[in-house]
């Protein structure tokens, strides 16, 4: 029996980029003695992105599809592939052709060779813009500092998982999970291949400055409570520099200094006001995320697949 490699893709607004993705696995898979399974992931698109689904897996019969009821976003569009692959392994890629299909037979011989987890380490790209690139490389010094865990960076979410770690997986039930993170933090054997990014095929990337920023401050809460502990150690330290202030109010007082600019008091306020916001922020995201995870909702919602259970 030919053992059965499944590959997930998340999909939001890329109508152009299915067949081609699709058809690229085909042809690298042609070349392997693996069968092989996509279940591409429709994550509330605004487009034709369903209708091109539909029309490629009818064309196919290991080509599945699963439509969300709205936009979840890319890491429950991943984890809810994982959850309806039956493989022996598990690929997930995004749909734009950023991550090569040429990378599959190597990630697959690395997996037969004992390792449960591949992931991919994405070099220095030059097709990206500098904005981006610098943001990324910041997000992953932010986030290793903040965080108990140590993510390379251009860690991608293009990575094999055996079954083992994906039925693990799908114990997690995080509303908001941080794929990267959590999978460095699971263990198991794990193995990074560097690849060089292509070109995004066609449309848009659909990480906006919002998302990224979101998916940054995510990725610190959920892996550790350091941000506290920082807003602790940072009280402690002002509380004590205020302390060192008391000299000179004793010596103004027995001198009668004038009492002079009030710019540096307001200065001082606002100063404050802000660190305060800031701190009573960093708990504010700590109880949200109690408040969504007691609710216990669904993670994610199907409208319609094809997958038969
Ligand atoms: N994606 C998704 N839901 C979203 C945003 C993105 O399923 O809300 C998918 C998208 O279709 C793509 C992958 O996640 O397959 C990565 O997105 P993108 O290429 O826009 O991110 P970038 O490569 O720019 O970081
Ligand atoms: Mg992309």
């Amino acid at each position: 029996m030919k053992k059965l490699v499944s590959i997930v893709i998340p999909a939001y607004n890329e109508a152009d980029n299915i067949f081609v993705i699709a058809e690229s696995i085909k042809k690298v898979f042609a070349t392997l003695s693996y069968n092989y399974e996509i279940i591409l992931v429709d994550d509330g698109s605004a487009d034709h992105t369903l209708e091109k689904i539909k029309e490629y897996a009818a064309t196919a019969e290991n080509v599945f599809f699963l439509e969300f009821s709205k936009n979840f976003g890319h890491q429950l569009a991943v984890k809810a592939g994982m959850d309806h692959a039956f493989g022996d392994c598990v690929i997930s890629m995004d749909c734009d052709m950023q991550h090569p299909p040429e990378l599959i037979p190597e990630m697959i011989a690395k997996w037969e060779a004992g390792y449960e987890v591949v992931y991919t380490i994405r070099e220095e790209d030059k097709n990206l813009s500098k904005g981006k690139r610098s943001s990324s490389s910041l997000f992953y010094k932010v986030l290793n500092w903040l965080s108990d865990i140590d993510l390379e960076p251009g860690a991608a979410d293009f990575r094999l998982l055996d079954q083992r770690v994906v039925n693990v997986f799908r114990n997690f039930h995080e509303n908001e999970p941080f794929l990267r993170g959590l999978v460095k933090w699971l263990g198991f054997k794990q193995y990074a291949i560097k690849y060089n990014p292509a070109a995004r095929f066609s449309g848009q990337s659909k990480y906006t400055l919002k998302k990224m920023l979101r998916l940054a401050l995510h990725g610190v809460t959920s892996f550790s409570i350091k941000p506290l502990y920082t807003a602790v150690y940072l009280g402690f330290i002002l509380s004590f520099a205020s302390v060192l202030y008391v000299p000179y109010i004793i010596y103004a007082f027995v001198n009668h200094v004038e009492v002079s600019g009030w710019a540096s008091v307001i200065m001082t306020i606002v100063f404050f006001g802000g660190l305060q916001l800031i701190i009573l922020g960093i708990i504010g995201i700590y109880v949200g995320k109690m408040f969504m995870q007691a609710k216990n909702r669904p993670n994610y919602i199907i409208r319609s697949t094809n997958i038969k259970q």
